[in-house]
């Protein structure tokens, strides 16, 4: 059956008003929220990930999990780079923010619309952008699930089935970086990288690069990633050097609205924003002021999809180009972000969500579908990934893994 005819259907079914983003029931006849879970998962990473403000070698996702009184289930992720290295939310903090705080609002509630339950949570809990993410995604994927259409449906629809996928060279060592780059190119995965730079000397990281580009002449697009490590003049002394050497895009190279703003104007590589960027507020801000050329669209570091969706239109609007962004999500974070981004009318500069690829462990019944340089979005209903239970159970913190080591010590 069409998704529309679907969604037609439903709607008749279930009095669902379908306005993305705003479909809602009447109160009377909505379920009500009976339980909202959470647990914490350490997974380790493929390698090391080094980045100028942490070295990730193990990540660990906040995995929230919404019971409705229909028996409809949706889940969604919260994870961070680095723990508190690179935002203000650490993975212990979503849970405790979720449990404490976030669950008591829900739980009882009618299941009117995802909306109206996000503007209840938004009056009793401010800020704490990840762990609403991580709440709103649940809800999104619970009610896609309710009308039988893919989460993306409630955004208007996909424009594209699938996204093109930087991978991110960050081993700390160039030799390697290089050797990774050849083998994703010969496997067909990524010919898109974005170097991590920033944890260096600038001579050092000028030369780091100047040798990647080198070696993948012709071959692969580069671009770097600073993190906001280089002051002002760094930037000015590195920016034409980098642009030489054939990066096309810098990513967030100095943590100052203004500075950034004045770089803009000073060089023509184009400069993204991606820490600034913490919402529809700040991407005005971004936007007004022309301080970016593209903006790195993070639904983590936004509040959710339908802030993120807020980024992207002021973007739009601003003539800013947009990128997908990532936290270093799990799978169902990742599949979120890419339920979302497959609506956006534009991806100029592609996605990194990669997240799943660094994660040495599966935690899903169906791995996502990555092949000839791009992810696939899944057709199914809701997000499209079902999680692997067993394998939650294993990796949950002080879970069945942690019991396996003690027993086996
Ligand atoms: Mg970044």
């Amino acid at each position: 059956m069409p998704v529309a005819a679907g969604l037609i259907i439903h709607a008749e079914m279930t009095n669902i008003a379908l306005t993305p983003g705003v479909a809602s029931v009447p109160e009377s006849n909505a379920p009500r929220v009976e339980r909202v879970e959470t647990l914490l998962l350490d997974l380790p990473t493929i390698r090391p990930h080094r980045l100028s403000v942490a070295t990730v070698r193990s990540q660990t996702m906040v995995i929230v999990r919404i019971l409705c009184s229909d028996g409809m289930i949706g889940i969604g992720e919260a994870t961070t780079i680095g723990g508190l290295s690179y935002g203000s939310e650490s993975p212990e903090g979503m849970k405790l923010t979720i449990d404490q705080y976030i669950s008591p609002v829900l739980t009882s509630s009618h299941f009117t619309s995802v909306g109206s339950l996000m503007a209840k949570v938004n009056r009793c809990v401010k800020g704490n952008h990840f762990a609403k993410c991580a709440v709103e995604t649940a809800l999104f994927d619970l009610f896609a699930k309710r009308v039988g259409v893919p989460l993306s449906d409630l955004f208007g629809g996909r424009l594209r089935e699938r996204l093109p996928i930087v991978w991110t060279l960050a081993s700390g060592d160039t030799a390697c970086d290089i050797a990774e780059a050849e083998e994703m190119l010969g496997l067909k995965r990524h010919n898109l990288f974005k170097l991590k730079i920033g944890f260096r000397s600038l001579a050092e990281d000028l030369q780091y690069v100047q040798q990647i580009c080198k070696a993948l002449d012709g071959r692969a697009r580069i671009r770097v990633d600073v993190n906001m490590a280089w002051s002002e003049s760094e930037a000015m002394r590195a920016l034409p050097t980098l642009a030489d050497a054939g990066c096309e895009l810098i990513e967030q190279p100095v943590s100052s609205a203004g500075a950034l703003a004045r770089l803009v104007r000073r060089y023509p590589v184009p400069l993204m924003a991606d820490e600034l960027l913490q919402g529809p507020e700040s991407a005005f801000e971004l936007a007004r002021n022309a301080a970016a050329e593209v903006f790195s669209v993070k639904i983590a570091q936004s509040g959710g999809l339908i802030p993120a969706l807020k980024v992207a239109a002021i973007a739009e609007a601003g003539g800013i180009a947009l990128y997908g962004g990532t936290m270093l999500e799990g799978p169902i974070g990742t599949i979120a972000a890419a339920q979302l981004f497959s609506t956006f009318r534009a991806m100029q500069w592609g996605t990194e969500l990669f997240g799943p690829l660094l994660l040495r462990e599966e935690i899903l019944v169906e791995p996502l579908s990555y092949a000839d340089f791009h992810l696939t979005l899944p057709r199914g209903t809701g997000l499209g990934v079902t999680p692997d239970d067993d394998r939650l159970r294993f990796f949950q913190r002080d879970g069945a893994r942690k019991s396996f080591s003690i027993l086996t010590a």
